[in-house]
């Protein structure tokens, strides 16, 4: 499913974020619930972590359209994962994906798990996360900026319904 933007965003001039807003808003409200979602820190410098916290935190306020961090899997809908899964991690990130509920969305957070970064074929890392578990979302960036992690939200949505309308026709 593409993102697309509807004439009426357009003639009135939005700016990204505004737009992101809308778009996060309008599929919070298709698939009929909240998106609930858990982070998952794999061995990150902590500086992902931070820009998460930003979005979800009073300036970019992802939580007033339902996102909304939870302290379980169980609960979620997506995980949000950072960090370029350290040897310490990786059995964890494994047990975390098979307590997540399906249908679940992975967004994987930042240049680490994307691809390793500087880590890349460390012995002590094991990313890029896909070698772990199934991604949906990469969220580029060396932190990606809050505005890039709402998009990935929204391209998770995107994704969620597919999934859910997928679920439906079995
Ligand atoms: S992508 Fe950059 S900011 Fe994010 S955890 Fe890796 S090194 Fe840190």
């Amino acid at each position: 499913m593409s993102i697309k933007v509807p004439s009426e965003e357009r003639r009135e001039n939005l700016s990204e974020r505004e737009r992101l807003e809308r778009r996060v808003t309008g599929l919070c409200r298709y698939i009929g619930r909240s998106p609930w979602v858990f982070h998952v820190n794999t061995g990150s410098c902590n500086g992902c972590d931070i820009e998460i916290i930003a979005a979800l935190t009073p300036r970019y306020d992802a939580e007033r359209f339902g996102v909304k961090l939870v302290g379980s899997p169980r609960h979620a809908d997506i995980l949000l994962v950072t960090g370029p899964v350290t040897s310490q991690s990786l059995e964890r990130v494994k047990l975390i994906y098979e307590q997540t509920p399906e249908p679940k969305i992975v967004i994987a957070v930042g240049a680490c798990p994307t691809g390793g970064s500087v880590f890349y074929e460390s012995p002590f890392t094991n990313a890029p996360l896909s070698n772990v578990i199934p991604v949906d979302v990469y969220v580029p960036g060396c932190p990606p900026r809050p505005e890039a992690i709402l998009q990935g939200v929204v391209l998770a949505l995107e994704k969620l319904i597919e999934k859910l309308k997928g679920g439906s026709e079995k």
